[in-house]
């Protein structure tokens, strides 16, 4: 079980449009691990989204592979084999949050016995046991993305995509669901890609961190991360932890330098 669950080979992916070809991705060359927690760091437009996209096939490379649990991306998703958060919530509002959940579930014929049983897992999770009867509106922000993160782990899969899924917290509320997500991690032993604008968080989470560059978009740096998997948040004054951003932050300026 060596081979990575997440494999990209040359790979590029340009969006034609009215103004002419948007090189969104280019040359994209990144092997994920089984259990890692990769997170996916650059400025606006370099790719990050489209890369997540690619992996759950909403987007189909223009050259190069993709490789999903040692299929395609389209076995992969046949398979269900990841879950993906968004930025935005994205839960209905006229259905309970475990209402929310159940829907892929109801969809894909899951018993009610089944889709109880799911429902009350995942909602452990993300330590909302007991929020299922409530909607929405009723939840904060913070609840709200944790309800969609249990939504993204109602199959079970063993991939999890987040596409900034903290990004319009604020910075108290995002630590918390940092360490959480960090618990969940731990326990449940997901593979997470994540996107993130933040070097803080992505060092804070990530035990592989993908410097990205815009026009097009390219990989500036993988940083493997030396922190070790058990962290909290007071690592983050350590010098080791300052060193990472450090690195982070090079990397950035790097993939500015060149453009
Ligand atoms: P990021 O998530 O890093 O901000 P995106 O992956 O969303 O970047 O976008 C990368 C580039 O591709 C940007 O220049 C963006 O405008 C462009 N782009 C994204 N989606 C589309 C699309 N569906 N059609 C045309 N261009 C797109
Ligand atoms: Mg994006």
């Amino acid at each position: 079980m060596n081979n990575p669950v997440i494999s990209a080979n040359k790979l590029s992916l340009t969006y034609q449009t009215n103004d002419g070809p948007v090189h969104a991705l280019q040359d994209i060359n990144l092997d994920i691990k089984k259990g890692e927690f990769v997170s996916f760091i650059g400025p606006s437009g370099c790719g990050k989204t489209t890369f997540l996209r690619v992996i759950a096939e909403l987007e189909t490379p223009t050259n190069g592979t993709i490789q999903v649990n040692g299929m395609s991306a389209s076995e992969a998703r046949m398979q269900r084999a990841y879950g993906y958060v968004f930025q935005a919530a994205g839960l209905y509002p006229w259905r309970t949050i475990g209402g929310n959940i159940k829907l892929p579930l109801e969809i894909m014929g899951y018993s009610k016995e089944q889709r109880e049983e799911r429902v009350a897992h995942v909602l452990e999770l993300v330590e909302l046991s007991g929020f299922d009867k409530k909607f929405p509106w009723q939840l904060s922000g913070g609840m709200q993305q944790r309800a969609s993160i249990a939504r993204a782990l109602a199959f079970d899969a063993d991939i999890l995509l987040m596409d900034e899924p903290f990004g319009a917290l604020d910075e108290i509320v995002r630590d918390h669901l940092n360490e959480q997500l960090l618990k969940l991690w731990a326990r449940t032993q997901k593979t997470i890609g994540f996107v993130t604008h933040s070097i803080p968080e992505a060092v804070f989470l990530s035990t592989k961190i993908v410097v990205m560059s815009p026009r097009p978009g390219r990989i500036a740096n993988i940083i493997e991360s030396t922190l070790p998997r058990d962290r909290s948040l007071d690592i983050r004054e350590s010098q080791e932890f300052l060193d990472i951003a450090a690195e982070v932050r090079d990397g950035l300026r790097t993939g500015h330098a060149d453009e």
